[in-house]
């Protein structure tokens, strides 16, 4: 039987970077994958998603340039040609993380992975013993059960539509759910988002959440406090929807982004000592270790924070620690993030509800504007920011955007909020001009 100092079961971006660090430290270690090298980001996630977006984007470019001076003729979108370049992009992508694996000398096996025991993993019938193993296992999208929610389908199959939806019902009020509304309405498709409460985005500051409701109530028919009870198929093959109102809807496709649960299913955890919470994510310690002590878990399978930074983060702190030095813990503070809509939304640090939740004493700035490149093209769209400031040390505690590369602005921001920066600070530096992103040294409206 093959033996290993590290055994993943799961190659997304958890996985691969933990295999990765692990073989470069010497450790002996092989990887399990059932569906696709990268796992979810690189497949049915960040990548294919962000590609799709600066596609949507491209609709917005060529409405904005005819103030500018150009003519454009009606331009016209070929779904299968995005469709298949972005294909091409992954495959490229796959290939490259084979060799990555490969050349750090980690062993690359297919199949589904189960445990036997707390050092036994079982892949297409062949036993494999490790010192060490990690659960990596991600998540899956979660449709609720109703009648005719086969006729719904997830975040996993939008990517390779055979053919370009003229109208899609997108129901959800997350991130897939509003990035997918900005794709779809970008691209053409007549979108509807269907959300089950007031306001969507629930995690994110509240004025930054109702600005972004109305621009995207620009594109997008958007229905709040909306329930839709059953899904039938007429003999077109549209989808009927019947909401919980009692009105009823067609659609070429209907997309539920209502979450994701964690992978656990037909992994064996019941041959060992891992544990599950309440929402069935893997139980770790600190250390990511499960209560059968040989068995690690992290990324989207722990629920912690559901991003690919932060499995990477978690992947390289696990390896650093089993097989190197012991490193600092991973620091959840501050960890920006960004909604890739229509326009951008990005955050880092506390809301201003949390703040106020938590007790402190704050003072908020903010500023809501028209950027300079819509003064001409006319483009009704406002960009918007703000900055949370704690009163007694001056320090900032969270930033918010929308508008325009959000993510590219926030991301430099943030790593300033983990230098502890104050507002005084940002006030003395000086800004580049002319940009959006110098709002945020500029901002001197506080909010009384
Ligand atoms: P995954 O990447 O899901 O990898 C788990 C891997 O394990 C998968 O490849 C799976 O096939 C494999 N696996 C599962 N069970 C088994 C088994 N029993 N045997 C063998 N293999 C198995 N995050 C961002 O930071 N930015 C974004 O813009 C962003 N966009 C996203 C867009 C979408 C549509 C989605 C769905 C997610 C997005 N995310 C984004 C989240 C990000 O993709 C995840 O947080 C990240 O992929 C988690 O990494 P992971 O290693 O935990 O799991
Ligand atoms: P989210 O948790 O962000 O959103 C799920 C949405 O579905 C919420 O609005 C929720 O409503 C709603 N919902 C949940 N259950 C039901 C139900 N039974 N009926 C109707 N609505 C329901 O999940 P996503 O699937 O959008 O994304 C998963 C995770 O992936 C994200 O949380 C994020 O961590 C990551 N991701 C990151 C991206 C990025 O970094 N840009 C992009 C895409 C995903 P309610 O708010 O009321 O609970």
């Amino acid at each position: 039987m093959q033996k290993y100092d590290f055994f993943v079961i799961g190659a997304g971006s958890g996985g691969v970077r933990s295999a990765r660090l692990a073989a470069s430290f010497g450790a002996k270690v092989a990887i399990v994958e059932d569906h696709y090298l990268g796992g979810t980001c690189v497949n049915v996630g960040c990548v294919p998603k962000k590609l799709y977006t600066y596609a949507s984007h491209f609709n917005y470019d060529f409405e904005d340039s005819r103030a500018y001076g150009w003519t454009v003729h009606p331009p016209t979108f070929e779904w299968s040609t995005l469709r298949d370049n972005k294909q091409t992009e992954i495959k490229r992508l796959n290939s490259i993380y084979r060799s990555i694996l490969e050349n750090a000398g980690v062993e690359i096996l297919t199949g589904q992975a189960s445990l036997l025991d707390a050092h036994t993993v079982v892949v297409e019938g062949m036993n494999y013993q490790a010192e060490k193993i990690l659960i990596a296992t991600g998540g899956w999208p979660f449709i609720p059960e109703f009648p005719g929610s086969e006729f719904a389908i997830t975040s996993n199959e939008i990517f390779d539509l055979e053919r370009f939806p003229e109208s899609i019902l997108i129901v959800g009020g997350g991130y897939i759910a509003v990035e997918f509304a900005g794709v779809f309405a970008g691209l053409g498709a007549q979108t509807t988002l269907s959300y089950r409460s007031e306001s969507l985005l629930r995690q994110f500051d509240k004025d930054l959440r109702e600005k972004f409701t109305v621009e995207l109530s620009r594109h997008v028919d958007v229905l709040l406090n909306s329930e839709i009870v059953e899904i039938s198929e007429n003999d077109s093959g549209l989808r009927k929807v019947r909401y919980a109102d009692g009105s009823e809807a067609y659609y070429d496709c209907v997309l539920y982004a209502t979450g994701r649960k964690p992978r656990t299913d037909n992994l064996g955890l019941e041959n060992t000592l891992v544990t599950l919470d309440s929402r069935g994510f893997i139980e770790i310690n600190e250390d990511f270790q499960t209560k059968e002590p040989s068995i690690y878990a992290l990324g989207d399978v722990i629920g912690r924070v559901a991003l690919t930074p932060v499995a990477l983060a978690e992947g390289m702190n696990l390896a650093r620690n089993l097989f190197a030095e012991k490193s600092a813990r991973v620091d959840y503070s501050n960890i920006a993030t960004a909604v890739f809509s229509h326009p951008n939304l990005a955050t880092v640090g506390l809301t201003e509800e949390a703040a106020l939740d938590e007790g402190i004493q704050i003072d908020v700035y903010e500023s809501d504007f028209k950027h300079l490149k819509h003064t001409v093209s006319g483009r009704e769209e406002r960009t918007y920011m703000k900055i949370i400031v704690e009163k007694s040390s001056n320090r900032v505690l969270g930033m918010h955007m929308m508008g325009a590369d959000a993510g590219e602005i926030i991301q430099g921001f943030a790593a300033a909020m983990k230098c502890g920066i104050t507002k005084v600070q940002l006030d003395s530096t000086i800004g580049i001009h002319p940009t959006a992103a110098e709002e945020f040294v500029t901002m001197r409206t506080k909010r009384s």
